[in-house]
């Protein structure tokens, strides 16, 4: 299966961004080796999906399950697939972190993205306290356990393994550290979904950057990249895209 690089823009990005999108666009125009998405803040949604046209993915950064109602200010699945999405990220570490959101409610707007049309990237990843405490693999396991629906396949789920010490700190894991984690999920997911779980691609996020991203998409099972800031810069995003791994 294709990699996956997808572009996190969490609540950045205004109108004029769009020129960024445009400058995607003309660098994977003829092509590019992995599947590439860029995940604007809702605002945008359309407008990115437009000047993407069929050259990469457009998607949704969370959701409500329900589909509609009086939730003022949430956004719902059928809302970004009417707006061009594609996909949604869901149970983010910061979505875990500042909204409270448990396992539970993230497999919950993980099945409302199937039922929209959309494809889950599902996140899960261990805080920095607990890998020092050597639970690193557990947490992971649980987060597996919990946020990821029975039905899960790849063509509705990613998993995105994110260390929340890695995301936005400039700090990676060793390439040892992301290989054995990747294959620790690997083994949790075919335990709960069976064959099914042997294909989900498993994206790896956290500081990924123009100067790690040809070590880190080189390594075993590694499925793709979820990008937060360095996907902001289309040259930037432009030189992880292509140092994907050609399937
Ligand atoms: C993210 O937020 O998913 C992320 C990986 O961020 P960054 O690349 O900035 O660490």
């Amino acid at each position: 299966m294709r990699q996956l690089v997808a572009g996190n823009w969490k609540m950045n990005g205004l109108g004029a961004d769009l020129a960024e999108l445009l400058a995607l666009k003309a660098g994977i125009v003829a092509g590019a080796a992995c599947d590439v998405m860029v995940c604007p803040p809702a605002s945008l949604l359309d407008r990115a999906a437009i000047a993407a046209g069929r050259t990469f993915l457009v998607g949704g950064q969370d959701c409500r399950p329900e589909p509609s109602g009086a939730y003022t200010g949430d956004i719902s699945a059928v809302m970004l697939k009417d707006s061009g999405a594609s996909a949604v990220i869901v149970g983010h570490s910061e979505r875990r972190q500042y909204h409270g959101e448990t396992d539970v409610l993230v497999a919950a707007k993980a099945q409302a993205a199937w039922a929209a049309g959309l494809s889950a990237i599902i996140c899960i990843g261990e805080t920095e306290p607990e890998r020092d405490a050597g639970k690193a693999e557990h947490i992971c396991h649980g987060q597996i356990e919990g946020s990821v629906p029975a039905g899960a396949h790849d063509g509705n789920t990613a998993l995105a393994y994110e260390p929340v010490w890695a995301i936005g700190t400039g700090k990676t894991p060793t390439s040892e550290q992301i290989v054995a984690m990747h294959a620790h999920v690997r083994k949790c997911l075919v335990r709960k979904l069976g064959a099914a779980g042997q294909t989900i691609r498993i994206l790896y996020g956290g500081s990924v950057k123009p100067s790690n991203a040809a070590e880190i998409l080189a390594l075993a099972d590694v499925g793709g990249a979820l990008v937060g800031g360095a996907s902001l810069k289309a040259t930037d995003f432009l030189t992880i895209i292509k140092a994907a791994r050609p399937a």
